[in-house]
């Protein structure tokens, strides 16, 4: 009895079968009108989508040539789906598109957007001239340099100061925006979490992830100021990913173009467009990221895997974010965590930002280095010596930042062991030409 039901379910499923239930969802066309994409593939062939049904028939043929190409080349199976999905995606929607196209008005009708349609171009300051100018606090007029500036600002509410419209603040911002406040309220914890283990790895970590971001990503990996073996290259580089100042190629790129454009206004970062704005809000712009789309600036690390692998961004917050939260939770509970994530990150977040925007304002200058890079005591020791901005400005290269025998520069007291025990070399210095040239 069971077996013949069976086998007269068996025989009738096929024809009983239902269409599988429709994922639709509506897409603003170019003209303005709404268009359904997204249609099941049964609907498309009861539909005699000529596409469609092409791609129902032959896609195991297209599939099989997918997987053995990819044997050939060492891809995963699960690339090669991941790529066809793709092609299909993009085919039933050029598909759908193309349905709607012929009943569209021509060009010259089509009516205006509406109201609600986002304008979806980057953003961008209007520039200096066009701002107001500010002086900042303790500036003085009788100093060489300039202290006067041409804030920029964040929000609507300031739009003598360029106040950018909400629209064009994007997902990445508004993600980085949330993870740098929560890091910052987290740090309210540290009282309350407080025990001499915490502030420990806190100072240790605080300085494995300074000294990584002074002398990988600033000093090797932007400047070239020296050389090291590949596996040292990596771990230092790695350190400095721990700030979580985002991946070395986008960091190098960004430090780069500073130096090229350096105060001037087309600088990503310079307190002559405010003093907060190139301490931190230079990262919430869109026109940062803008500025910074020419990727050549960055050939030689976009050929390593190493740094391509960093700069994902799923990857980098795994290795990053997850990995030493968990680490430091299993080791030590919140205090830990506070302590060695949240406490430590924003100290180093604070000096190394503080480079640009104190480090370009207040200090002295011992060389012409044509832009208002200062040396300043204070972040020349927390930033281990990367806060002798103003030589460094003089001379990007040397990988040597505190020239004077008082100027504490501990990164390049490290270069220095490291060298004698052969673990680093060619070592850049200034010559001495060139430092009595650019003497003030
Ligand atoms: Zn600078
Ligand atoms: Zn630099």
């Amino acid at each position: 009895m069971l077996g013949v039901a069976s086998s007269e379910l068996a025989f009738a499923w096929p024809l009983q079968r239902k269409a599988p239930p429709l994922v639709c969802r509506e897409r603003q066309h170019r003209c303005g009108r709404k268009v359904t994409v997204g249609r099941g593939f049964a609907e498309e062939v009861r539909g005699d989508s000529l596409p469609a049904a092409f791609l129902l028939f032959c896609a195991p043929v297209v599939f099989a040539s997918f997987r053995a190409a990819a044997a050939r080349r060492r891809l995963s199976s699960n690339c090669v789906l991941k790529a066809s999905r793709r092609v299909v995606t993009a085919l039933r929607y050029k598909s759908a598109a193309a349905s709607t196209t012929d009943a569209c008005q021509p060009t010259d009708a089509v009516p205006a957007a509406s109201a609600s349609n986002k304008d979806t171009r980057p953003w961008r300051h209007p520039p200096r001239a066009a701002r107001g100018p500010k002086k900042l606090p303790f500036s003085d007029d009788d100093k060489f340099w300039d202290f006067t500036v041409y804030p920029k600002a964040l929000f609507p509410w300031s739009p003598e100061a360029g106040g950018r419209p909400w629209h064009s603040v994007t997902n990445i911002h508004k993600v980085r925006l949330g993870f740098v406040a929560a890091v910052h309220l987290g740090c309210l914890a540290a009282p309350f979490t407080f025990t001499w283990d915490a502030l420990q790895v806190c100072l240790v970590l605080w300085f494995i992830t300074s000294f990584g971001l002074c002398c990988s990503f600033h000093r090797q990996l932007s400047h070239r100021a020296f050389e090291c073996p590949k596996w040292l290259e990596y771990l230092f580089a790695y350190f400095a990913c721990l700030a979580v100042e985002g991946g070395p190629i986008g960091w190098v790129r960004m430090h780069r173009y500073h130096h090229v454009h350096s105060d001037e206004d087309d600088d990503t970062h310079s307190p002559m467009d405010g003093f907060w704005w190139s301490h931190m809000g230079f990262m919430f712009d869109p026109s940062t990221p803008e500025k910074l789309k020419d990727a050549s600036n960055t050939r030689d690390l976009d050929k390593q895997w190493f740094y391509r692998l960093m700069d994902d961004q799923v990857a980098f917050a795994v290795l990053t974010i997850l990995l030493p939260l968990a680490t430091l939770f299993a080791f030590g509970g919140m205090p830990y965590i506070v302590w060695g994530f949240c406490v430590r990150t924003v100290l180093v977040w604070h000096v190394n930002w503080g480079i640009n925007s104190a480090g370009h304002v207040w200090g002295y200058q011992s060389y012409k280095s044509g832009d208002h890079s200062m040396n300043n005591p204070v972040l020349g020791i927390l930033g281990l010596g990367d806060g002798w901005h103003n030589n460094h400005h003089a001379f990007p290269r040397s990988c040597r930042h505190g020239l004077a025998w008082h100027e504490i520069d501990v990164v390049w007291y490290v270069l220095l062991i490291l060298s004698g025990l052969g673990l680093a070399w060619n070592l850049q210095y200034p010559s001495e030409k060139r430092l009595q040239q650019l003497a003030l």
